[in-house]
This record gives C-alpha cells, sequence and structure tokens, in this order.
C-alpha cells in the first residue's frame, strides 16, 4: 500500500440498494446510479441490470430496482448521510412507513461490518426477505455472503412468490 492510501484508511467493498416507485422511475434510478459513481473518496465497481418489481408490504405502483457496487472510503455513518442527501435531491418525503417513493438507497452490505445503530443497521435487515435486493445483488456477486446470515444465493428460495423482471 502507498503512504497516501496508507493516510486515507480502509477503503471498503459497499452494496447499495436502489429503488423508485414515483414519477419517472427507471429515469431516476439511472440518475442515481450516476450519483453514486461521484460520491466522494469512492468509486462505482458494479451495477446490476435493472428489474421491474411489485411493491412489497405496500401498495402503489411497480418498483424500478438496481444494486450497486462501490468501493470507498467514507465511513459507514457518512456514507448513509451522502445517500439520505441524494434522496433528498430526488424529492423523497416519508408521509408513512413504505410510502411510495421517488427514491430510496439502503446500504446493504458495509465491507464485512455488521453495524446495530438507531440510525444505521448492517446489514440492512431486511435484504434477505426481498427479492428485489436478492436477485440483482447475485447478478454483480454470485458467491456474496451475507455477514452473520450466510450466503445470499441460500435466501432466493424464500423470496421465489415475490414477482420481479429484468428491464
Ligand atoms: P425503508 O427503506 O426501510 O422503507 P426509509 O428509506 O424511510 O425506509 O429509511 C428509514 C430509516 O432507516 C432511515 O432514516 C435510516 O436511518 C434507517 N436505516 C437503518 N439502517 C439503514 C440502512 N442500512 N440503509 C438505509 N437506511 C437505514
Ligand atoms: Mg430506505
Amino acid at each position: 500500500m502507498s503512504a497516501i492510501s496508507a493516510m486515507k484508511g480502509a477503503r471498503e467493498d459497499c452494496y447499495i440498494g436502489v429503488g423508485a416507485n414515483l414519477g419517472s422511475a427507471q429515469e431516476q434510478v439511472e440518475q442515481a446510479i450516476a450519483r453514486l459513481a461521484q460520491l466522494p473518496d469512492s468509486a462505482l465497481l458494479a451495477r446490476s441490470s435493472l428489474f421491474r418489481t411489485a411493491p412489497v408490504d405496500a401498495g402503489g405502483d411497480d418498483y424500478v430496482n438496481a444494486v450497486v457496487k462501490i468501493e470507498t472510503g467514507l465511513e459507514a455513518p457518512s456514507l448513509l448521510t451522502q445517500l439520505q442527501a441524494i434522496e433528498q435531491d430526488f424529492g423523497r418525503e416519508r408521509p408513512y412507513p413504505n410510502a411510495p417513493r421517488t427514491l430510496d438507497l439502503d446500504l446493504l452490505l458495509y465491507g464485512r461490518e455488521t453495524i446495530a445503530g438507531d440510525t444505521l443497521t448492517v446489514p440492512h435487515p431486511r435484504m434477505t426477505q426481498r427479492a428485489f435486493v436478492l436477485i440483482p445483488l447475485l447478478q454483480i456477486d454470485p458467491f456474496i455472503d451475507i455477514p452473520g446470515k450466510g450466503p445470499a444465493h441460500a435466501f432466493v428460495p424464500g423470496v421465489s412468490s415475490q414477482t420481479i423482471r429484468k428491464i
């Protein structure tokens, strides 16, 4: 490692779930991925296809979903703050839980870390129950392991009733 990268500290591979079901959902997801590629001290490593999915535990239109892999020197709380700032730029409102949204950015995995805080839980607690996370995630990294839970592919049979189609 060079002296400069040592000073910057460890960089982590992170996975971010992107979703939208209000407005021009597909365009918003594409634009959000472009914004994630520009996060400070970070680089985009991979992105999944776009998928169309039926809402889980909610009404409203179908979602457009994707998963993005970045490497970042940002600490997890700073990364969450950055994600929430991007959501705000896209006009995100939270009238009630699971309301339709112009943009949702969820921090799914932050390296191999497990975090249990008031405002941040990693791995994302519901990621193993959601086809719209698992399928795009496995498209990027078929052998990805979820810290504390096991290989992501093991959870696919449990979400097989959820409708998801590649766009
Ligand atoms: P959801 O995505 O669960 O429908 P929101 O996007 O409105 O709900 O997020 C609600 C809260 O979840 C946020 O204020 C944030 O502090 C918290 N949160 C906890 N862990 C995470 C995570 N891993 N990624 C994103 N938000 C998280
Ligand atoms: Mg969210």
